[in-house]
This record gives C-alpha cells, sequence and structure tokens, in this order.
C-alpha cells in the first residue's frame, strides 16, 4: 500500500507526500476490477464498437470518407467506463491487444456488411496500442483479416499514436514500412500531443498527421492557434502527407480548416463516436447525395 502511495506520486513534482487513503483504495478496486473482468466482457458483448465519421470538406458538400473504430465498454457494473480511463489501465498489462484484437476483427466485418449492403467503401481506421506493434504476427494478423472479409489493404486504415514512434523508432519504423508496403494507410494519431518527434518526422513512415483535438480548440479565438494550424499544414504539405483534424466541434473550426486547405475532418461537429445502427444512417445519406449527383450529372452530359 505504501508503494502505491507513492506510485502516485509519480511525474508529480508539487507533491512529496502521499497516503493510501479510502479514495486510492477504492481506485486500486476498480482498476482490479476492470481488469479482472476484461475477458468475460468481451464474452458478453460488453465491449461495443462505435464509429466516428471522417468528412472530406475539400469540395461543394461534406463527403462521408471514412471512420475511426472506437471502442466503447458497457460495463454490467459500473456502466459506461471511457477508453481514457480502461486503454490505459489495460495497456500496462497486455490485455489490451485482446481489445485491439475484437475491434479489429468488427471493423474489418463492418467494412464488408457496408459494402455488401450499401455498395459503398467506407474504410475504416482502428487504433493500434504500442505493444501490437512488437507482435511479429502483426503484419500476418491484419493480412489475415482482410483476406478473411473479401477486403484491400486499403480498406483498413491504421492510427499509431505519436508517443508510440519515440519509444524504440528503428523497431517500429520497420514495422510500420512493412505494412505500409502491404498497402495500409498510416495515420499517425494525436500528432503534436506531447512527446513531439518532430525531429525523426522526414524519416518516419507515415500517410496522415491526425493533428491532435489541442491544436483545434482555439483556432476560432486565437489567431495565433489558428496560425499554428497553418504550419502544421505547411509542414504536412512539405512531407506530402495529408491531414485530418480531430476534435472539430463548430462550424467556425470547420470553416477556418477548409480555409487552410485540410480536407478531412473529425470531430462533434459533424458527429460523436455512433453505434453502427446510427452510422448507417449516415451512409444512407451519403448514397443518396452521391446518387443525385450522378443524375445532375447524366443530365448535364445528355
Ligand atoms: P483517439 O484515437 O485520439 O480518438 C479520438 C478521441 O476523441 C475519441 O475519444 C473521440 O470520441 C474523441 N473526440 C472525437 N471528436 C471529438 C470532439 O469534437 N470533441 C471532443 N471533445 N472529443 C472528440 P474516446 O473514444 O474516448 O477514445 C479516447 C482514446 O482511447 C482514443 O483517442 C484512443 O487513443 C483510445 N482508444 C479508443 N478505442 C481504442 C481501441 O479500440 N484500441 C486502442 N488501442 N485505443 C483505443
Ligand atoms: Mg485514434
Ligand atoms: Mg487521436
Amino acid at each position: 500500500r505504501a508503494m502505491m502511495a507513492c506510485n502516485s506520486l509519480k511525474n508529480n513534482y508539487n507533491a512529496n507526500i502521499s497516503f493510501y487513503d479510502t479514495e486510492l483504495h477504492k481506485k486500486e478496486l476498480f482498476e482490479e476490477c476492470l481488469v479482472a473482468d476484461v475477458d468475460s466482457s468481451l464474452v458478453n458483448k460488453n465491449f461495443v464498437v462505435y464509429y466516428q465519421p471522417k468528412y472530406d470538406i475539400s469540395g461543394s458538400r461534406p463527403k462521408l470518407s471514412s471512420a475511426e473504430a472506437l471502442i466503447r465498454w458497457n460495463h454490467p457494473e459500473f456502466g459506461m467506463v471511457s477508453p481514457g480511463v480502461f486503454i490505459p489501465l489495460l495497456e500496462e498489462n497486455g490485455l489490451v491487444s485482446k481489445l485491439d484484437h475484437f475491434v479489429w476483427h468488427e471493423a474489418a466485418s463492418q467494412v464488408r456488411k457496408w459494402r455488401d449492403t450499401y455498395n459503398i467503401t467506407i474504410p475504416v481506421s482502428v487504433n493500434l496500442s504500442r505493444i501490437d506493434i512488437y507482435n511479429p504476427k502483426l503484419e500476418e494478423n491484419f493480412m489475415k483479416l482482410i483476406e478473411t472479409n473479401g477486403l484491400s489493404t486499403r480498406d483498413i486504415m491504421l492510427e499509431v499514436t505519436e508517443s508510440a514512434y519515440t519509444d524504440n523508432s528503428d523497431q517500429i519504423v520497420q514495422v510500420v514500412e512493412n505494412l505500409r508496403s502491404k498497402g495500409f494507410f498510416i495515420e499517425m494519431d494525436d500528432f503534436g500531443s506531447g512527446y513531439s518527434s518532430l525531429n525523426m518526422l522526414s524519416e518516419l513512415p507515415i500517410d496522415a498527421l491526425k493533428l491532435d483535438m489541442k491544436f483545434i480548440r482555439n483556432i476560432a479565438i486565437n489567431p495565433k492557434a489558428l496560425h499554428m494550424v497553418e504550419l502544421m499544414m505547411d509542414i504536412a504539405d512539405f512531407l506530402k502527407v495529408s491531414v485530418v483534424a480531430e476534435g472539430v466541434e463548430t462550424e467556425e473550426q470547420c470553416r477556418l480548416l477548409k480555409q487552410l486547405k485540410c480536407k478531412i475532418i473529425q470531430g462533434f461537429y459533424f458527429s460523436k463516436p455512433i453505434p453502427p445502427e446510427e452510422f448507417k444512417l449516415l451512409i444512407e445519406k451519403e448514397v443518396k447525395a452521391r446518387s443525385n449527383e450522378a443524375k445532375e450529372i447524366e443530365y448535364v452530359n445528355r
């Protein structure tokens, strides 16, 4: 218990004494429960995959272009637990890779279902944890996944968090490079959120930068924040990678990003992460819009 109290002070330079109190005790019990319940929750379908759309705003109307798969845990005792709470916890003991596998399988079969039902391809990006990258079977697993679902490597995009690149960059670069050579599209998640890898950016094998939402938050109220995003866009341009802006919540933010020629937007402005039953309504809307556009073109060409 003393050690746990001690650990709770890690990286906290303002305090030099800590107690193992009821609060810490409750937290420990809560975390223990979560860890113990992963397997049963997988079996009982308490984990569900939600999808958040990404829109291409470069044209005259925002076009549904892809989605991100985000896990949700409806815990039988605690109700909805945020991934911000359980992912870091399960990363500590490696259990997260079980969840990631579950999410990847769900996502791939969802892409297949949408294609079969609506004759449309909505690629889905999935999150990779650090530990996944060290799995020697990672590439094989993804290839199997693609094959089983009759998909191509373009249909599943992979999000690797920025901080993973700074851990053991040589190994990660190698793994990611191999996946890219198979045709997978790699997005650097949370770009600019912490451990900046700016110095290695030019050597990293990536296809897109996902600008962390902290960059977006103030662009409509602080010209400096907007200028920062403009500079990021320049960096991306120089590297010849595309940019996805995350955490876009307002129309004004969206308008400013469009002005800066940011093509892909993800955020509550368009939609929160939603279950597949709701996501299909967005697809139906998109299919309708595309069919109307096709009719218009046909009419003009006649
Ligand atoms: P992330 O991959 O950067 O995902 C984006 C997070 O931002 C999601 O939080 C999403 O709900 C939230 N978000 C999106 N748009 C907005 C917005 O406009 N405003 C605000 N305030 N938030 C927005 P979520 O779903 O809680 O996930 C948190 C993190 O947990 C994710 O960050 C990711 O790192 C991790 N995570 C989620 N699902 C998985 C998974 O299946 N596997 C792994 N390894 N990690 C996951
Ligand atoms: Mg992500
Ligand atoms: Mg992100």
